[in-house]
């Protein structure tokens, strides 16, 4: 994989999974050619962790946090300005991971809803693009995005799991699609098939490490290195070479989240 200039969009190298060999997965990520990653933080407690993380790896690792709309039952909820300062450090480059979740949360779930507005409207008062979780509610999800005019703040339908139909109204709103390890598995053919259909700037290529590993390293801990394995894929599903699907998602990466040129200048 030499040559290779990569980018993982989403990635959870702060969770426990990672306590004993984060360097060394770090280390493997920039062997395998990632110019860098987007860490997310999904609850109050994962902030401080996360902020020192990033502050180790100046350039290389940039944040984004939200409280996940998967935590109904929290001890506090986060108020609009809250969320703003958590995400107010310049290393922190999008709000997210928020959105819906009718998976764990049968609707109707106005809790949902109500965080969900609040954290795009943090969103837009920052400035920085949205990170969307939507399980089970990908269409009711843009629906909203829609409706606050999020298209212009950018957000990104992180973990694409649908349907062509939905990929293309999420576009239709200046939403990017995040394309992960799922997308591989053989019985993905959906998913595959609106991959195809993705104009290849519209794609981010994530891993959502460590769940979600993709063929063939599915059933093992994920990690940002293999999300060279997601690119490989997408690029087979455009008929364009590996090296270049891994630059231009790379490139998107680096334009959506609004990144400097890396570090290194490789
Ligand atoms: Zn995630």
């Amino acid at each position: 994989m030499t040559g290779m200039r990569l980018f993982d969009s989403h990635c959870h190298i702060n969770s426990k999974e990672f306590d004993e060999d984060r360097e060394e997965v770090i280390a493997r990520m920039k062997e395998s050619g990632l110019t860098g990653a987007v860490v997310i933080g999904c609850e109050d407690p994962e902030l401080k962790p996360l902020r020192a993380l990033l502050s180790q790896h100046p350039g290389y690792l940039w944040g984004a946090w939200a409280l996940h709309p998967e935590y109904q039952d929290v001890d506090h909820e986060p108020t609009v300005e809250e969320i703003c300062s958590a995400n107010a450090d310049p290393n922190f480059v999008a709000v997210g991971e928020t959105g819906l979740d009718y998976y764990w949360h049968k609707p109707p779930c106005p809790w949902q809803v109500e965080r969900f507005l609040r954290h795009i409207e943090a969103a837009k008062r920052l400035g920085k693009p949205l990170i969307i979780h939507a399980r089970d509610a990908e269409s009711e999800a843009v629906d909203i995005l829609k409706s606050e005019n999020a298209g212009e703040t950018g957000f990104v339908l992180h973990c694409f799991s649908s349907t062509a139909e939905v990929a293309k109204k999420a576009l239709d709103a200046g939403g990017m699609i995040g394309i992960n390890g799922n997308m591989t598995f053989k019985r993905s053919v959906a998913i595959q098939d609106a991959c195809a259909a993705i104009p290849m700037d519209r794609i981010l290529a994530e891993t959502d490490c460590p769940y979600l590993a993709p063929v063939p390293k599915r059933g093992r801990r994920n990690e940002p290195s293999f999300v060279a394995y997601t690119v490989a894929k997408i690029a087979a599903l455009h008929q364009i070479a590996a090296e270049e699907a891994a630059r231009m998602t790379e490139a998107n990466a680096r334009r959506f989240f609004r990144l400097p040129p890396p570090v290194s200048g490789e």
